[in-house]
């Protein structure tokens, strides 16, 4: 069960004491994978760690509009561990409230955020236009969006990047530095040290943990941890064990060979970071395995086409990145359709394999490629990622006959096949091994980013496994940091 609890941000003012010098409140991400955001605070400073947006259900626009009790103008920091959403994707509203400090990032992350946040921004603009224009018909008053493109440009220009590895500023008593997490372009976990003379301290926070090394085509694996006295650690699958990387790019493979054989289209929902660069490299090697005729792949997502730019550009994330060149896997002949025409125009071809965003289905121009093709039984679809709660693509893969795509009721006819190992976070044994890496035991764990199937199924496997003392916060909960105990 999710909890959903709502975070008023810290209950009262740090004062460094005997019992702790510093203190971590847990502001989202707490029981549930979304929101992240955790505020470290000393005697003498404020420090964010991610700001993200909550996602799904009812109450995520509560949620992410809510006040976080802080001050705005006494933050010293807010450190970034990666781009996704739901770690970054509040940033532009802490700006619109008059946060003007730094936002410290790596580089890749510094320009996935150019895209996602603008992205986001004008996702909230026409979402709060919509909303508007029906409510003033029912004679209600208009809202406004959670934040604007203005604002999000706004943040950008505070983000400062930081290479990995490298020590910075963040706060008169706290520096930190990025070490690579693997996940997705630019992800970073963040050690930080707080405090000084005898009253200090390292935090570990993991960010987002990618796959081991040989589980990925494209992202390098996370560097092994630094010592740390707390660890704040992922937990989004501390319960599962994904399936192996092999064998789903076999399963891949005897689709493709069955569809081409058959002249038929492959439909293939992704997410425009990660998913999509990840798809491609199999496509690439499957193309040269000979199991798909070139030319025939097809990226139609101007958000992908641009990801896939930068993931090209910052290849030292990559597990490939000292072989220029050839850091992101593509297939050869591969079309990328930018415009509206060029991705209509596809509707009058057959034998392709078309990769396109939402991955979950709910919007972009996978929504076109369904309503022209999903009623047909000749298509198929492939879903690589997980499908969530109430998503058109969990309705198709949980076997619903017909959709809703784009106001229309649509026949589920297509063959769908969903496959399991892509995942762009580690599993349940690599959170353990990742761990395990720690060159001492850490004086606390708490287990974040993971509903609660998760993270007791990590809190268990790491009691038996390191024997460590693991929390399992709830949001407004706080750790305090104490050299002393
Ligand atoms: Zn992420």
């Amino acid at each position: 069960m999710t909890q959903s609890r709502v975070a008023k941000g810290p209950r009262r003012a740090f004062q460094a004491s005997r019992e702790a010098f510093a203190r971590v409140t847990f502001l989202g991400a707490a029981g549930e994978v979304t929101g992240s955001c955790f505020h470290l605070e000393t005697g003498r400073s404020q420090v964010l760690v991610d700001l993200g947006m909550f996602q799904g259900g009812r109450e995520a626009d509560a949620k992410n509009r809510a006040r976080l009790g802080l001050d705005w103008k006494r933050l010293d920091a807010v450190v970034l561990t990666h781009a996704h959403l739901d770690h970054a994707g509040r940033v532009p509203l802490a700006v619109a409230r008059g946060y003007r400090g730094p936002i410290h990032t790596t580089a890749g992350t510094r320009d996935l955020s150019g895209i996602l946040l603008l992205d986001s921004a004008h996702i909230q603009e026409s979402d709060a236009e919509r909303e508007s224009r029906r409510r003033r018909r029912r004679g209600q008053k208009p809202v406004e969006p959670l934040y604007t493109q203005e604002d999000a440009r706004a943040a950008l220009a505070q983000f400062e990047e930081h290479a990995f590895q490298d020590w910075f500023d963040v706060a008169p008593d706290v520096r930190a530095r990025f070490h690579h997490a693997g996940h997705i372009l630019g992800a970073a976990s963040v050690e930080f040290d707080i405090g000084h003379g005898g009253e200090r301290g390292t935090l570990l926070v993991s960010g987002d943990l990618g796959r081991a090394e040989s589980q990925s085509d494209v992202m390098r694996a996370p560097t092994p941890p630094p010592a740390a006295d707390w660890v704040l650690v992922e937990s989004t699958y501390g319960d599962r064990r994904h399936r192996d990387l092999a064998s789903t790019v076999e399963e891949l493979g005897a689709i493709l060979k069955q569809a081409m054989s058959q002249g038929s289209t492959v439909l293939v929902p992704v997410f425009a970071v990660g998913r999509a660069q990840e798809v491609l490299g199999h496509l690439a090697h499957l193309e040269k395995a000979g199991v798909l005729p070139p030319g025939r792949v097809v990226l139609d997502s101007p958000m992908a086409i641009d990801v896939t730019g930068l993931y090209r550009r910052h290849s030292d994330c990559l597990k490939r990145g000292l072989d220029p060149g050839v850091c992101v896997r593509i297939p050869k002949g591969l079309r990328q359709t930018r415009t509206p025409e060029e991705s209509m125009a596809l509707n009058r071809e057959e034998g392709l394999v078309i990769l396109s965003a939402s991955g979950m289905c709910e919007g972009g121009r996978i929504l076109h490629h369904l309503k022209h093709r999903l009623w047909r039984s000749d298509t198929h679809l492939v879903f690589t990622g997980f499908q969530a709660g109430r998503t058109t693509g969990a309705a198709i893969v949980g076997g619903a006959r017909t959709v809703r795509v784009m106001g229309e009721t649509i026949a589920v006819k297509a063959k769908v096949h969903t496959l399991g190992g892509f995942s762009a976070h580690a599993d349940q044994s690599e959170l353990l091994d990742w761990l395990g890496q720690l060159p001492q035991p850490p004086r606390q764990v708490a287990l974040v980013h993971g509903e609660d199937r998760g993270r007791t199924g990590l809190a268990a496997a790491i009691d038996e496994r390191l024997g460590w003392p693991v929390m399992q916060p709830r949001a407004g909960d706080e750790l305090s940091l104490s050299v002393r105990s």
